[in-house]
């Protein structure tokens, strides 16, 4: 029966493959001057099934891009998946979809669906190949059949005429793929597309875009994703909670890294996870270099500043650096050795205040940056912390996050250095750090405060890479 099976489907993909290459020269279609750049829309909590059927609403949000008369490409993306409908107009039995897309320009890669779903990469300039059975990080439905139906079709001797083919196989509305976007890197990304597919006994056979050829993706269409970080977004501001005084803070333009280091999160040791990135609380240079990245260090001390970062530039275009001492000789950083020291350039305004603390300079920032005021103690203990706080009041109040030390008792000086800030600038959201996540310090941070100011708004981190989404002035979970 097997073989059966597999001779239905090597039937259908020898008709593709001719198809396919008689399409490279048909001039159906007018030329393509230059492919076209579609950007993909994004929706999180996405629940697009592989299965042929385009439910209700399954698709909303979707980008319907017209193939053919009769046929639609749909695309939408999350954080994880990049997914793809081609849809027809009234449901089809058989079907066969090949989906190339290209990272690069020496190969492209080709998802086959008909019977079995099958895969392959090939150079430009050859044809495409698949085999059957591989599928590596991606699903798409096949097409569904009748065993029953088709053995009886067999045993009357009956041809396997592709017109009769609706008698055997189920309809369905036409292919979903959902492919993982760890098959390609970045957010650009070539697709091209080919569909044939049996309705009412006709065979209609789409080439998408009408023309193109495997000789290279210049004539693709131009897939634009939107940036996994971007979408692993899920309110107007992100906080992702990277240990020890490390926070990184996703604004609409920027991604705002404060006192990154990979040492130690309070007084345990950090370990390297096997796929570093924000979500478990490390910081991964691929991932965050399609966006505008700022980073901050308060001071030279190895649980505040870690060299590290500086790595980040070799593969993050948009980045730059920004010191509460003089760190280096490099003049592409900005040094904001104080007192009060300020910077205003592309939308990001800063203010600093100054200590010294075990023979150290160091600032706390004042941040404000996309309609946010954000605020970063560092280990900052200014002498006179009502004269700094006044003049950062010059700069901005309220504070939209504050991050502080995690210290409440009265007997420490950050104690009335916190209770300063939280009354001249109720922050709608505070953070303690300093100590490691979960730790009892930070529960106890929470208690004490909570009975002092009883509507403090105060986030926990529990985990490494925690993220908070901040809406319209509150944390949404
Ligand atoms: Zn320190
Ligand atoms: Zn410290």
């Amino acid at each position: 029966m097997k073989t059966l099976v597999l001779t239905l489907s090597f039937l259908i993909v020898y008709s593709c493959s001719v198809t396919a290459q008689s399409m490279q020269s048909s001039k159906k279609e007018p030329n393509r001057e230059q492919s076209e750049s579609v950007l993909v829309p994004l929706r999180n909590n996405t629940r697009i099934t592989p299965d042929g059927m385009f439910s209700p609403g399954e698709w909303d949000g979707a980008l319907a891009v017209p193939m053919s008369e009769n046929c639609i490409l749909c695309l939408l993306a999350d954080s994880e998946n990049l997914y793809l409908g081609l849809k027809s107009s009234k449901p089809a039995a058989t079907m066969l979809s090949e989906v190339y897309f290209a990272n690069d320009e020496k190969q492209y890669c080709n998802l086959h669906s008909s019977d079995r779903l099958g895969e392959g990469a090939s150079p430009f300039r050859e044809s495409p190949t698949f085999k059957v059975g591989v599928t590596k990080e991606w699903s798409a439905n096949v097409n569904s059949f009748n065993l029953a139906r088709l053995e009886e079709w067999q045993a009357a001797g009956k041809p396997l005429d592709t017109k009769r083919y609706g008698d055997i196989y189920g309809k369905n509305d036409g292919r979903e793929y959902r492919i993982s976007r760890k098959k390609f890197s970045g957010v650009h990304l070539k697709l091209k597309v080919g569909f044939i597919y049996l309705k009412e006994g006709e065979k209609e056979s789409v080439e998408y875009p009408g023309n193109s050829s495997f000789n290279s993706a210049n004539d693709w269409i131009d897939l634009i994703l939107p940036s996994a970080v971007e979408a692993a977004i899920g309110g107007d501001v992100s906080i992702w909670y990277l240990g020890h005084c490390g926070f990184a803070v996703r604004t609409s333009k920027y991604l705002l890294i404060f006192d990154y280091q990979e040492l130690r999160d309070g007084q345990q040791p950090k370990s390297r996870p096997s796929k570093p990135s924000l979500a478990n609380g490390w910081i991964h240079p691929e991932e965050i270099k399609d966006l505008s990245v700022r980073v901050f260090a308060s001071h030279s001390h190895d649980d505040h500043y870690d060299p590290v970062i500086l790595e980040w530039k070799k593969t993050v275009p948009d980045i730059q650096y920004f010191f509460g001492w003089k760190a280096a000789d490099d003049t592409s950083f900005h040094y904001l050795v104080g007192p009060r020291a300020e910077y205003n350039s592309g939308g990001l305004e800063i203010a600093t205040i100054n200590s010294h603390h075990s023979g150290v300079p160091e600032v706390a920032w004042l941040v404000k940056v996309d309609g946010l005021v954000i605020y970063h103690n560092g280990d900052c203990q200014p002498d006179d912390p009502v004269a700094e706080y006044e003049f950062l009041k010059t700069k901005a109040e309220p504070i939209d996050i504050a991050f502080v030390p995690p210290v409440h008792e009265e007997r420490w000086k950050y104690s009335a250095q916190n209770l300063l800030l939280f009354r001249e600038f109720s922050p709608r959201l505070v953070f303690p750090m300093h100590a490691k996540a979960g730790d009892t310090i930070y529960v106890d941070f929470e208690k004490a405060w909570k009975s002092k100011i009883p509507d403090l708004p105060i986030s926990l981190p529990r985990k490494m890479g925690e993220r908070f989404d901040y809406e319209q002035g509150k944390i949404r979970k």
